[in-house]
């Protein structure tokens, strides 16, 4: 056991607030478990309808992808992987040729293709293949039909939530000049439809608009950005497309994150701020769906108030899920481990977690299981690799990707995240019977 880390202490500084009992966070740096860029496709694809994304990657990419989001028996995949064989890695072929030709083949077999990503993977850049210049090349060949652009979805030194940043971040460029005076919102984030649409009516009944959604539902509707623009982030893992959109003249509302009735309160109290919605109106469009998220909450409350939950870092949603669990289900944060901080975007996080929160920023993965096993949390939050052993040791876990796969996001689904966290305990208990 090693309860007490001899890792770099960093004092969060940045933002939270002075308070002496503010949370701070300590680095961590060592091995790391967590899934690789890659992931994002799995949810990506979905989104965006017209896009394909091919990990240009070997067969263990072509695995994880496959692995992850299923085989597609009934419907045609929007997503692939052009394998680099050992001719490819010993820079005996020529792999630009290869992957122009088989852009050309896919292309020609699937005429709805309209934006392709072309997603680069550890063993595309260990042979330091140029995607970048392969995207503009192919662009040239396939314009005006299909877009193509590149990111890198690869593990090295990433968590599997970036794939989604790299991606958004990529498409900036793309983004057509606004051409008016008036302001416009800008959700930033992938959502499930269901959700953008909830979020959507709210924003409208507001009177807040023009809203747009990055990503769009197609590649055909990417929504314009310009100096007019707000945005405001509904995933916490979005840095380098936030600074993308800044680059762009776009303009960050900085918010909580919209999980559980104020995290989603505080989110739509940004942009009604920005718009001057009086507090009346504010107060009469939200009111009704945020007393159902709080009675829906509520119902999962007398299961998990006084449980002790430990984060794993791995999607980043950690912070906001933390707060949520601690403020609105009160369950005892024992440690909130998170991939990367980014203490601007989380400043309204971190100031409301409960003083002393022990938040780390990294992992070194054996000293984090030897806290989990000595602390014994009600609930550990872990990607897929550690939820099996733990659960062998007699802990109960929640897989964090599923948080990320779920419909979690505002006032309607609160009480389904809620559910995610009391599931595996009810579950726990029904084995134990
Ligand atoms: S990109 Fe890297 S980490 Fe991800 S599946 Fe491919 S080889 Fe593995």
């Amino acid at each position: 056991m090693n309860a007490v880390p001899d890792c770099a202490v960093t004092a969060d500084r940045a933002t939270a607030p002075t308070a002496p009992t503010a949370p701070t966070a300590r680095t961590e740096r060592g091995q790391r478990e967590v899934f690789c860029g890659l992931t994002g496709i799995v949810w990506l694809h979905r989104k965006i309808q017209d896009a394909f994304f091919l990990v240009v990657g070997s067969r263990t990419c072509a695995h994880l992808i496959q692995s992850a989001a299923g085989v597609m028996i009934f419907a045609e995949p929007r997503f692939a992987t052009a394998i680099l064989d050992e001719r490819d890695l010993a820079g005996l072929a020529d792999a630009n040729a290869e992957l122009d030709r088989a852009v050309a083949r896919l292309l020609e077999r699937r005429p709805d293709i309209r934006l392709l990503f072309l997603v680069g993977s550890c063993p595309s850049e260990v042979i330091k293949l140029d995607l970048a210049r392969a995207a503009t090349r192919l662009s040239v060949i396939h314009s005006p039909t299909v877009r193509v652009r590149h990111y890198s979805g690869s593990g090295i030194e990433t968590t599997f939530t970036q794939g989604e940043d790299a991606c958004l971040a990529s498409l900036v460029p793309s983004l057509p000049v606004e051409d008016t005076d008036a302001a416009s919102l800008l959700v930033v984030g992938a959502l499930p439809d269901v959700v953008e649409d909830q979020f959507d009516r709210v924003l409208a009944a507001m009177g807040i608009g023009p809203v747009r959604f990055l990503p769009p539902r197609r590649s055909t509707e990417l929504p314009p950005v310009g100096p007019n623009t707000r945005f405001l982030l509904a995933q916490p893992f979005l840095a380098d497309t936030a600074r993308a959109l800044a680059a762009r003249g776009a303009r960050h509302l900085p918010a909580t994150f919209p999980f559980g009735a104020e995290g989603t309160t505080e989110w739509l109290r940004a942009a009604a701020r920005e718009w001057r919605v009086s507090p009346e109106r504010f107060e009469a469009v939200t009111a009704p769906a945020r007393a159902r998220a709080t009675r829906a909450l509520a119902r999962y409350r007398a299961q998990l108030e006084g449980k002790r939950v430990f984060f794993m870092p791995d999607s980043q949603l950690e912070v906001p899920l933390a707060r949520v669990l601690s403020r609105e289900l009160g369950m005892e944060l024992v440690e909130v481990g998170t991939p990367f901080l980014h203490r601007q975007h989380l400043a309204a996080e971190l100031e409301r977690l409960p003083p002393g929160t022990a938040i780390v920023e990294g992992q070194d993965v054996e000293r984090q299981l030897d806290r989990v096993r000595a602390a014994r949390p009600d609930v550990t939050v872990c990607g897929l690799g550690l939820a099996n052993p733990l659960e062998a040791e007699g802990l109960t876990t929640k897989w964090s990707i599923e948080l990320v796969f779920t419909p979690i996001h505002g006032y309607e689904q609160a009480g389904d995240l809620a559910e995610l966290f009391a599931r595996p305990l009810v579950r726990r208990v029904r084995l134990a019977v």
